[in-house]
């Protein structure tokens, strides 16, 4: 029998569903909003730019002033985000805040450790072959505790099968045999 809060997940699940299938068939029409106008007129370097520029005002205290709920009413018709992320589970480092987006504005896949398996990848062919975003970011951040974790070997329920997908990348690197330092390098390991 289902417990109440599967329920209630199994029902954000069909509203997501629905909202991203309309957002399809909004993209299709024949006489489409500014919104979908806007996204399919913009390269990719110009949603890199629009990344920069909203990074900058994160950084320099400049962020937008929003209405989160006019922003969910303009965005309720359909979705065109210019860019979609691959970011780590990280609390700090939520793509939202630190490139200053709004509603609507990007896709963001999050789990721990920020790498891609199949079902990241068909998030991403979702994000840019239906819905039109235009640049993918994969973003990693310094002292990731997921890639600590994969370093250490950890091992903690279903956290062992997650590391595992990273230490194929931890492999790769070239240890001189000194510490991990707070920036997730080696020694004298640089950039
Ligand atoms: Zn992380």
């Amino acid at each position: 029998m289902n417990s109440p809060s599967r329920i209630i997940a199994l029902s954000l699940c069909a509203a997501v569903a629905t909202g991203a299938f309309t957002a399809v068939t909004h993209a299709a029409d024949p006489a489409p909003s500014p919104l979908a106008a806007a996204q399919k007129a913009t390269t990719p370097q110009q949603a890199l730019d629009r990344l920069v520029a909203g990074n900058t005002r994160f950084t320099t205290g400049a962020t937008t002033k929003r209405d989160f709920g006019a922003e969910v009413r303009n965005s309720a018709p359909g979705q065109y985000p210019i860019a979609s992320f691959v970011a780590c589970l990280d609390s700090r480092t939520s793509p939202d805040y630190i490139f200053d987006l709004g509603v609507g504005q990007a896709f963001v896949a999050r789990v721990a450790g920020n790498f891609v398996n199949e079902d990241i990848l068909g998030s991403l062919e979702f994000a840019h072959k239906a819905a039109g975003a235009k640049l993918i970011v994969v973003f990693g951040h310094s002292a990731c505790g997921a890639v600590k974790g994969a370093c250490d070997d950890v091992k903690l329920g279903n956290l062992t099968a997650a590391l595992a997908k990273i230490r194929p990348a931890v492999a790769a690197v070239k240890d001189d045999g000194s510490p991990l330092r707070e920036d997730g390098r080696f020694g004298n390991q640089r950039e």
